[in-house]
């Protein structure tokens, strides 16, 4: 992928997952570029369909654009970093990440975000004042190359 682009993802996105908020400061493995459509379903590679992605929500996502509501047992489509505003589906209860929304539950899901290694990382990222990073992030964001 052209370096401008993925240099262009990463400085919207903060330099954090736009699935988990993890700060790809603290991530020992490179964050990835996501299709959020994925290209197996005809999501082209612009600006409006990547994001940054940590490898594991990456991995887990897969080319999957939809999930199972795990409250009301439907089909329903998942979080969109372009589209969806991530406040309105997510909300952080300490190192654990509530989905608000049928979308935000089916994503959480899906990605597996609430991973016990996942959950273990951010409360000692919360230990150590680096998480969640949102709003410092966007107070100061990261210069990049
Ligand atoms: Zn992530």
């Amino acid at each position: 992928m052209d370096a401008a682009l993925v240099a262009s993802v990463t400085r919207r996105a903060h330099a954090a997952c736009e699935y988990c908020q993890l700060p790809q400061a603290v991530s020992s493995i490179p964050f990835e570029i996501d299709h959020i459509i994925a290209q197996k379903h005809g999501g082209p590679t612009v600006l409006e369909n990547l994001g940054l992605a940590c490898f594991y929500c990456n991995s887990h996502k897969g080319p999957n654009i939809a999930g199972i509501d795990p409250e009301s047992g439907r089909i329903v489509r998942l979080y969109h970093p372009r589209k969806d505003r991530w406040n309105k589906h997510f909300h952080w209860d300490g190192p654990v990440l509530v989905g608000l929304s049928a979308v935000g539950r089916a994503t959480l899901a899906v990605l597996v975000i609430n991973h016990p290694d996942a959950v273990t990382l951010r409360a000692s990222l919360i230990d150590e004042g680096l998480f969640p990073p949102t709003e410092p992030a966007l107070r100061h964001p990261p210069r990049l190359p």
